[in-house]
């Protein structure tokens, strides 16, 4: 399959990880948008938020139980924003689920 979240999954395609386990991995953005962007995803493939479902939604709910350490990792110690772009829209630009974990400075109050 040519995703490239996949293809950092299974470590075809370099990242910088912060965390990894045998279900997630949580990656610097190569594009940063706050001093601190991580981005976490399923090893799995799951496209978006819209195809979430019973069977998968462990995946969402480990990624969910891991965020609080994963930003520790990152360094995020005042705080930090969780954002996940769903369809065109939102700009979803990665067709493998992603939630962006942004902090490191103070953010806007409003996302749009
Ligand atoms: P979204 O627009 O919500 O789909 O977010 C996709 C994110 O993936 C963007 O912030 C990109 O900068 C980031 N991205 C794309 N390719 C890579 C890559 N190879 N390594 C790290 N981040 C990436
Ligand atoms: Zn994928």
């Amino acid at each position: 399959m040519d995703c490239v979240f996949c293809g950092i999954a299974a470590g075809k395609i370099p990242s910088k990880k912060v965390y990894e386990d045998e279900t997630l991995l949580a990656f610097h953005d190569i594009n940063p948008e706050a001093p601190v962007h991580v981005l976490v995803i399923p090893k799995q493939h799951i496209s978006s938020l819209d195809a979430v479902t019973p069977e998968n939604s462990g995946f969402v709910r480990a990624i969910f139980e891991k965020i609080p350490e994963i930003a520790r990792l990152a360094g995020l110690e005042n705080g930090y924003r969780v954002v996940s772009n769903c369809g065109p829209d939102a700009a979803q630009s990665v067709p493998h689920l992603h939630f962006h974990i942004l902090g490191g400075k103070q953010l806007p109050a409003h996302i749009v």
